[in-house]
């Protein structure tokens, strides 16, 4: 458990309160949106993106060795 500030009453709250209990400032409605919004379809897209570069680099590294044993 950590302790956030209360962006309206300035005081130390529990991350996981849904409510500031010193001024009842609601707490969860703005940290769940954008989390929802990075989830599922976003972390598949980057997922793959990264796999792509993945297999590029491991693609290169391929051609990179053969070149050098065609050399020798
Ligand atoms: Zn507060």
């Amino acid at each position: 458990m950590a302790l956030i500030t209360c962006p309206r009453c300035g005081r130390k709250i529990s991350d996981k309160a849904q409510v500031c209990v010193h001024c009842g400032h609601p707490m969860q409605e703005k940290q769940t949106p954008p989390l929802k919004f990075f989830t599922e379809d976003m972390t598949k897209a980057i997922a793959m993106e990264f796999q792509k570069v993945d297999e590029a680099l491991a693609e290169e590294r391929r051609n990179e060795r053969k070149r050098r044993r065609g050399r020798f």
